[in-house]
């Protein structure tokens, strides 16, 4: 027994005791054989729960590890050399396994991060160029006619909106205006036109290789079931990691909470400060909330400006508690935006999750309960 037990891991503190329970009882000088038997009988039932449990643990450590191989295979689509290391890998880490298995995959993940850090580099390398084109495009345009102080202040007005952009989508448009405008005046000069059409060439070029990184990205983060933006779980990841915290909540016994948050007032904050910057807002919200929240919690985005919250092991009064206690952080870790404060609040609804037919249902009471908080004034949590 005593040989026995480390290999089933120290999580079940019941088996433990049972264990040092009936070790004491054997080693007793003349241990009664009625007692003895029953707790012996106990103990192997136990037991046998333990070691399922172990068995369910590893294979789905390995169906979690399969899932990340094929969503990093997602990430790269083109690249042949990732799709064959994710071949091995997946190949690897099929069972049985043993220790020189997991060697194996260990360092062959460790050449997909490489590559992978290495293909993240080269998009941001894309982009940078392509400013940097647009850039000598706009100065050209510029030099091509100064006397003509007319041109000259409007390819002003394009330079500062194309600086003010801050995704290639937006600059592709503002380029064909800049076309547009300056077409009359690049007849003037053949040579400069012949240099603009070359150079419009290679930002295309650009543009739609930025574009395709771009897409792969969404692509993965989409498969990797998080929202871009936030980092948070998307609907999808929602759904999957709510069904997972139900069976582990009905196995233990343990009562599940959601609450559902919407930003107040987040229309105001978007007229005043630019969508930009609520996109901003979005992400430091996300962020203040992962760091407050516990490890086994998990946000996700549920829309626009809303988030759920599945706390584990959670009654919905501590639920609540915790969502103020979010509240009351989000009050001192304001988001900046060029020097500015900016205070952020939010109305949470929170209900406790009965079982798995209930979990719709939840949603809907928190996002009822949420209404009420706003109805009632705003930046308050109220429990359904
Ligand atoms: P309330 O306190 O009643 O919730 O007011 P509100 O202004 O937050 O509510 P409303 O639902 O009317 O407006 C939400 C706004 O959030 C509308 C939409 O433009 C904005 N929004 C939704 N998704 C995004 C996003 O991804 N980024 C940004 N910047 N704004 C978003
Ligand atoms: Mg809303
Ligand atoms: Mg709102």
């Amino acid at each position: 027994m005593d040989n026995l037990l480390p290999a089933l891991g120290e999580e079940d503190a019941r088996l433990q005791e049972m264990a040092a329970d009936l070790s004491g009882l054997l080693r007793s000088p003349l241990p009664r054989t009625g007692p003895l038997q029953a707790r012996l009988a106990d103990f192997s039932h136990r037991l046998s729960f333990a070691a399922q449990d172990q068995g369910a643990l590893r294979t789905s450590l390995l169906a979690l590890l399969r899932l990340t191989f094929e969503n990093i295979a997602a990430l790269s689509l083109d690249d042949e050399w990732l799709h064959g290391q994710i071949e091995a890998l997946v190949a690897a880490s099929t069972p049985p396994l043993n220790l020189r298995r997991l060697d194996e995959i260990e360092i062959r993940l460790k050449d997909v991060i490489y590559k992978q850090t290495d293909a993240k580099e080269h998009m941001l390398q894309a982009q940078a160029q392509l400013r940097e084109l647009l850039a000598t495009f706009i100065e050209r345009l510029a030099r091509m006619d100064e006397s003509s102080s007319s041109y000259h202040q409007q390819l002003e007005q394009y330079a500062e909106r194309i600086s003010q952009a801050t995704r290639p989508q937006e600059i592709a448009p503002l380029l064909q205006e800049v076309i547009e405008a300056t077409q009359a005046m690049a007849l003037n000069s053949r040579i400069v036109h012949g240099e603009l059409h070359e150079l419009r060439i290679r930002v295309e070029e650009r543009h739609a290789e930025v574009e395709q990184l771009r897409q792969e990205l969404d692509r993965a983060s989409a498969l990797a079931r998080h929202d871009a933006l936030t980092g948070s779980l998307n609907r999808k990841g929602l759904d999957e990691a709510l069904a997972r915290e139900m069976a582990r909540a009905q196995r233990q016994g343990s009562p599940l909470c959601l609450a559902l948050l919407d930003i107040d007032n987040f229309k105001a904050i978007n007229d005043r400060l630019g969508h930009a910057a609520g996109d901003e807002a979005l992400a430091h919200l996300a962020q203040v909330t992962r760091q407050v929240l516990r490890p086994q919690d998990q946000l996700a985005r549920y829309g626009g400006e809303e988030f759920v919250i599945v706390l584990p092991d959670t009654t919905p009064d501590a639920a609540g508690d915790i969502m103020r206690r979010l509240q009351r952080e989000l009050t001192t870790r304001y988001f900046l935006k060029d020097g500015e404060r900016v205070l952020i609040t939010f109305s949470a609804g929170v209900t406790r999750v009965q079982d798995e037919a209930d979990m719709q249902d939840a949603l809907r009471r928190a996002d009822d309960a949420m209404y009420l908080a706003k109805r009632s004034g705003k930046n308050r949590v109220i429990t359904a």
